[in-house]
């Protein structure tokens, strides 16, 4: 039987296209290293001007232009080649959660069209991860690693680039690497060079 394997979305297999809207709304340059916190628009966006921030980007479609990241589909289709891939993202936007509803449907359509080998019946689609069983999770979050899973693997964000090593070590959490950017090719490192020859797939070409 394969082994079970909870994927995120946000951060982990795209960008939203959430910072390009800060930056139209602020007529600002940011990228998305130029933060440290989950919470970018709490940093870019000021008070008085959030709910007009929430009403603009509640017009537009955070998946349309998604950056995805580097490497993330073709290692994520070599993946789901030994693993049973299950999705598993949050769609609410803790700051305005009546705009939330349509974060379940863009997201939905931004997967079924990059991800179309993985069955949307294999999309879920909650903030509670830890509720699952299962072998392996990959997050951004640390708060979302908690549940009890063999292997867990935190990808690379701009805004867990201090959390210690110590501090992954004492959870139990294995880091696919500190950059964003080759966090793809550490999955594929992590996960497929310690399989067995035999249960490598036929199109596995990794290399160390
Ligand atoms: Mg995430």
């Amino acid at each position: 039987m394969k082994k079970r394997l909870l994927l995120d979305v946000d951060e982990v297999i795209c960008f939203t296209g959430f910072l390009p809207l800060i930056n139209e709304f602020m007529n600002t340059n940011y990228v998305i290293d130029d933060f440290k916190d989950y919470f970018i628009d709490e940093i870019a966006i000021p008070k008085d001007r959030f709910e007009e921030f929430n009403n603009f980007i509640n017009k537009r479609n955070l998946y349309e232009n998604a950056y995805v990241l580097p490497h993330a589909i073709e290692t994520i289709k070599i993946l789901n080649e030994v693993y049973d891939i299950y999705i598993c993202s949050s769609c609410i936007n803790p700051f305005d959660i009546k705009g939330s509803g349509k974060l379940f449907l863009n997201k939905y359509n931004f997967l079924l069209k990059n991800l179309p080998f993985i069955k949307p019946e294999k999309y879920i689609f909650t903030s509670v991860k830890n509720l699952f069983i299962a072998d392996i999770q990959i997050d951004d979050r640390l708060s979302n690693l908690d549940g009890n899973i063999e292997t867990k693997i935190l990808f690379p964000s701009y805004h867990n680039k201090e959390i210690t090593d110590n501090e992954l070590k004492n959870k139990g959490i294995i880091r696919a690497g500190y950059d964003w950017k080759d966090g793809w090719r550490e999955v594929g490192n992590i996960l497929l060079n310690d399989l067995e020859n035999s249960d490598k797939p036929k199109i596995y070409n990794y290399h160390k």
